[in-house]
């Protein structure tokens, strides 16, 4: 059983009132941890203590903040077995995809030590002769991380790589359903050398550490990952404080299959593309609009893929999906699938508990036919082993569809025809689009969402300038 402590000014500590709370495997539904379980006052606590660490740590160079995070990636990469298998041990994902998790946090921790040495101003020509111009990006102080479950260590390292490269000191709160990846996150960075106080991580009540976020004067922008519904209470609270906001909230992402394509490839792709961490994901793939004269052809191909697809323990060899993270969350995905079949869509494959399963959090993916336009999976985030099937019939038709919808995270298009292929990403009204791939993102690419799936950017040089603000210095007199 792990006793997990909070990380406060470099040090390992337990909540101030004590508090714990039971930390679940979805897999086997055993409780494997006691979690610390803070609240404002623990979050008090670590923004005096970032506070006070950006004193110093805002005044060293980039130079300095890179070495320490280029040690930090490495550590990750030297213990990533370990690191991994407590994550599946948590969230349930499979081996395989929680070491390659770990491996991209590394990878964010290395880019932005190598981009925060970039963060260039510009000298600008004035109007007067007496008088130079110029401006230069300096740290916003100390940040909030509000983070979810669904990647335990991709999520916090892309924020706070960008937020401690730029100069800014963090306090963290990952999700409670996986903290141990931000922790060990923190133990790599503790580990590098990080001064204390300069990233500190809170394990414990989420809406009073948000409000103690959003209260603190000295905490000057949270970054948050997680729902839209909890995105607009940040909103709203920090309406009244003016906390600076960045925000990567859910999606509900379109994917456009064209006629033109190599039907039986692209359901292959797609039927691994979709599950992915069992489509908890927010730029998961989802609805599935597919031109009407391959309608039938897809929907074959890609339910026999599907069929094939392997659920378990993420420990067990070759297992593709795993729980989901949650009875919730599960429940909540049993309770879409019901009301579309009550909808008259018609399940291909999948959807049950799978027979050789008998606890834990699991789906047996599915493919669903026959969905209506107005169909509860076309208008809700799923986040969960479900892909439905639309069909559609011309261009016009499939991007007023696509866009009929109040997020605007990631979409993907499926075409030969370089013509289709522009006119339809230009029209679509995301702000990522994948053209013939399932993966429109990377480290060093701007991840953000339009319309209501967020603001501001993750990842890429745009992820550096979310924690730096802009400063015009002025001479006269010359
Ligand atoms: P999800 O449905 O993906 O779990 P949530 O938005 O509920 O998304 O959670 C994302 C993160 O936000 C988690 O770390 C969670 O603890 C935190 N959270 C939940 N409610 C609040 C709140 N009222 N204020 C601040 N953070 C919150």
């Amino acid at each position: 059983m792990m006793e997990v402590k909070q990380f406060i000014n470099g040090q390992w500590i337990n909540a101030i009132g004590n508090g714990t709370i039971p930390l679940i495997n979805p897999a086997t539904e055993e409780v494997i941890g006691n979690i610390s379980f803070g609240n404002g006052d623990d979050c008090n606590t670590a923004i005096d203590a970032a506070s006070h660490a950006f004193k110093t740590w805002g005044k060293t160079t980039p130079y300095f903040r890179a070495g320490i995070l280029k040690k930090a990636a490495q550590f990750i990469r030297d213990n990533v077995e370990e690191l991994a298998t407590d994550m599946v041990n948590e969230s349930g994902k499979p081996i395989t995809e929680a070491k390659g998790e770990f491996i991209v946090a590394a990878n964010l921790f290395e880019w932005y030590a190598e981009e925060g040495k970039r963060a260039y101003g510009k000298t600008i020509p004035t109007n007067r002769i007496d008088k130079r111009s110029f401006t230069q990006w300096q740290a916003m102080g100390v940040i909030g991380v509000i983070t979810a479950w669904n990647f335990p260590a991709y999520n916090p390292a892309r924020a706070w790589a960008a937020a401690l490269a730029a100069g800014c000191t963090v306090v963290a709160k990952p999700s409670e359903f996986t903290p141990m990846a931000g922790l060990h996150l923190a133990k790599a960075l503790e580990a590098s050398g990080l001064p204390p106080g300069v990233l500190n991580v809170l394990t414990g009540d989420a809406a009073l550490i948000g409000e103690a976020m959003l209260n603190h004067p000295q905490l000057k922008k949270i970054s948050f990952t997680g729902s839209t519904k909890v995105g607009k209470i940040l909103m709203d609270g920090a309406s009244k404080t003016s906390t600076k906001l960045s925000l990567e909230l859910g999606g509900n992402a379109p994917v456009i299959i064209y006629n033109d394509v190599d039907v039986q490839a692209v359901a292959k792709a797609a039927s691994l593309a979709r599950f992915r961490n069992n489509g908890q994901v927010c730029i998961a793939p989802q609805r599935f609009y597919v031109q009407e004269n391959i309608y039938n052809e897809f929907a074959e191909a890609v339910s026999k893929q599907v069929a094939q697809l392997k659920v378990g323990n993420g420990f067990e060899e070759g297992v593709q999906l795993g729980p989901l993270i949650t009875s919730r969350q599960r429940d909540g995905v049993n309770e879409l699938l019901k009301k579309a079949t009550d909808e008259k869509a018609h399940i291909l494959t999948g959807g049950k508990m799978p027979a050789h399963l008998k606890k834990g959090y699991f789906i047996q993916p599915a493919v669903v036919a026959n969905c209506s336009a107005a169909s509860v999976l076309a208008h809700n985030e799923i986040f969960g082993p479900v892909l439905p099937l639309f069909s559609f019939n011309n261009m016009e038709e499939v991007i007023a569809r696509a866009n009929d919808t109040p997020y605007g995270l990631a979409s993907y298009v499926f075409t030969n025809n370089i013509t289709t292929a522009f006119t339809t990403a230009e029209q679509l009204e995301f702000g990522m689009v994948g053209i013939n791939e399932w993966t429109p993102h990377g480290t060093e690419l701007p991840f953000g969402g339009w319309k209501q799936s967020g603001q501001g950017h993750e990842s890429g040089s745009e992820g550096l300038y979310e924690y730096l603000q802009l400063k015009l210095v002025s001479i006269g007199g010359i």
